[in-house]
């Protein structure tokens, strides 16, 4: 799948270690401009309390998520925590007529989907520092220590794979990273 003549907009796929502010950084950027959106993946786990169809994912069942993989809908697909998450390419190539679309997914799922997309951009988010990012992780309180330990041992592999990515952008000051991110969007 590459791009298509009629399709105007960038396919930029963003990852990095978790605590690293890559959602605060792809949602600030979304709310601030009108010709990029994020995509909205399919997953097959139940919603969480807030979480509205169409908007966070498209809830779907199992049944119909694998069909849908039969029928090659999706640009990457993969399995966590015993659910499927799939990037849907009906919802990317719709997008793209008009807009850039940022998708948001681990190295795994970045590097499945530039097999898919050679066109699309990978950019990865990193830390300062080591110490910074678990800094982060601790102060945002959400995790537990064994989760924190979790994350911080699948650091290290996802640092590992920076170099097969276009673009690496370190997140010291947000507001400059958000500017960085915009940058490769419009050049
Ligand atoms: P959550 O259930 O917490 O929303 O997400 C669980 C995991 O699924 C996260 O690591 C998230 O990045 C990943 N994920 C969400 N959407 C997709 C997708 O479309 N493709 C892949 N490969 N992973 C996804």
């Amino acid at each position: 799948m590459n791009k298509k003549a009629n399709e105007k907009g960038k396919l930029l796929v963003v990852s990095g270690p978790s605590g690293v502010g890559k959602g605060t950084i792809v949602k600030t950027l979304v709310s601030r401009r009108t010709d990029v959106v994020e995509s909205v993946s399919c997953t097959t786990r139940e919603p969480r309390a807030g979480e509205v169809h169409g908007r966070e994912y498209y809830f779907l069942t199992k049944e119909e998520f694998l069909r849908r993989v039969q029928e090659d809908d999706f640009l990457e697909y993969d399995e966590h925590f015993g659910n499927f998450y799939g990037t849907p390419k009906s919802f990317v190539r719709e997008a793209l007529k008009e807009k850039s679309v940022i998708l948001e997914i681990d190295v795994v799922g970045a590097l499945n989907a530039k097999k898919a997309f050679p066109d699309c951009v990978l950019v990865m988010i990193v830390p300062p520092s080591m110490e910074e990012l678990k800094r982060r992780l601790i102060s945002r309180n959400s995790e537990t220590e064994a989760e924190i330990e979790n994350r911080l041992s699948r650091l290290e592999y996802e640092l590992s794979q920076k170099d097969k990515y276009d673009f690496v952008i370190v997140n010291d000051e947000i507001d400059m990273a958000i500017q960085e991110l915009e940058k490769i969007i419009d050049q």
